[in-house]
């Protein structure tokens, strides 16, 4: 082996090296070129000669052992025994000859897994999964991938899109995901509901006064207990201040909201990054399929689909076509609350590390 494994560390996923395959351990650092020979196949050729055929498929990202099981029996009989799983949930595997590219593609499907995932396709949605194991979520992100993904799925197995489109979800409205090319994010609507009997045993109230973003809370004294009260006219709704207080209860199976996002983009060669913008809110949260959500989202990939230009991403569409045709293409209201006015944080923004009492 050319590299040194970096030593196990307390935390995060071990060295991939010791779990690569052979061929992209040797030509590490010296591909020539690559291709897409179909949806969900590239074949990477190195400098040495030597070429590697990757085939995409789609999980369901919360995998039992079962499937597991299964798919690491796919990856010995068809694959060298190397799997790789992508951050969106897809499973690649790498075959060394073309021939064995039909094979494994007929295996996955034979198991009902759907190959793509790749070149101008829609993406597998990334998300997380807090509904398992965080203790903030508003909605469970798997289950709105899951249900969009099954009415998507001829965009994750051909490759029919201008260009690639990212999608993503996340389950509460402050931390990870929610940044793509569509997002789809939970949205708060009113402020928390205070349990006062629990907030003295449970919260460390100065970490939650100084968690709020526009200064909201304080402490105060409630039926003679140390608790916290909220100021209803600067609070936003973010959530913020559930995660170290539980009793800051948020979360609502009413006002617990979907919002979507479009036209986020990191930096490439052609562009500086772009910040998403908030194109559809209030969207009613509604398990187990999410079809309001998911009416939008289709509606979106169509316009996209049928108005941009060969290789425009979505934010780039939007800004050659411009805003007011956008709301009219996907047949959404444009409002006065799309409109970025918010001032609050001139004069409440929290961004000293004083504690206001
Ligand atoms: S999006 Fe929020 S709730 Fe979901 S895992 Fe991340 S921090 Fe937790
Ligand atoms: S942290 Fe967010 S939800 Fe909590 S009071 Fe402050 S603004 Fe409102």
């Amino acid at each position: 082996m050319a590299k040194e494994m970096r030593e196990p560390i307390e935390s995060g996923c071990p060295d991939p090296w010791q779990y690569m395959h052979p061929v992209m351990r040797k030509n590490f650092g010296q591909w020539k070129y690559h291709e897409h020979p179909r949806p969900g196949v590239l074949r990477h050729v190195a400098y040495s000669g030597d070429e590697i055929w990757t085939v995409k498929a789609g999980t369901q990202r919360i995998l039992d052992v079962f499937t597991l099981r299964k798919l690491c029996d796919i990856g010995d009989q068809f694959a060298d025994g190397y799997v790789h799983f992508t951050l969106r949930s897809n499973i690649e595997y790498m075959v060394t000859e073309e021939s064995r590219v039909a094979p494994l593609i007929q295996a996955l499907e034979d198991a009902g897994f759907i190959v793509g995932g790749t070149q101008n396709s829609v993406t597998m949605i990334s998300h997380t999964q807090g509904w398992l194991h965080c203790d903030i979520p508003g909605t469970d992100a798997s289950g709105v991938v899951k249900s969009m993904m099954d009415e998507l799925i001829d965009e994750f197995r051909n490759a029919t899109m201008p260009n690639r489109v990212h999608i993503t979800t996340s389950c509460c409205q402050i931390n990870c995901g929610g940044q793509g090319d569509i997002a789809i994010n939970v949205q708060h609507t009113k402020p928390p509901k205070i349990n006062h009997d629990l907030v003295a045993n449970v919260c460390e109230r100065p970490s939650v006064v100084a968690r709020c973003p526009v200064a909201a809370i304080r402490p105060a004294m409630v039926n003679g207990k140390p608790s916290l009260e909220v100021d209803e006219r600067k609070c936003i709704c973010c959530g913020a201040c559930y995660p170290p207080c539980p009793p800051m209860q948020i979360n609502d199976a009413e006002h617990s909201k979907l919002a979507i996002w479009v036209g986020g983009n990191h930096s490439n060669a052609r562009g500086k990054p772009t910040f998403q913008k908030l194109v559809a809110a209030g969207i009613p949260n509604n398990p187990p399929r999410w079809p309001e959500a998911t009416a939008i989202v289709k509606r979106i990939l169509k316009a996209y689909k049928e108005g941009a230009r060969d290789w425009e991403r979505i934010n780039e569409w939007i800004e050659r076509i411009g805003w007011p045709r956008f709301f009219e293409e996907v047949e959404l209201p444009f409002t006065k609350y799309h409109i970025d006015t918010w001032r609050g944080a001139r004069a409440s923004f929290n961004s000293s590390s004083y504690i206001r009492f």
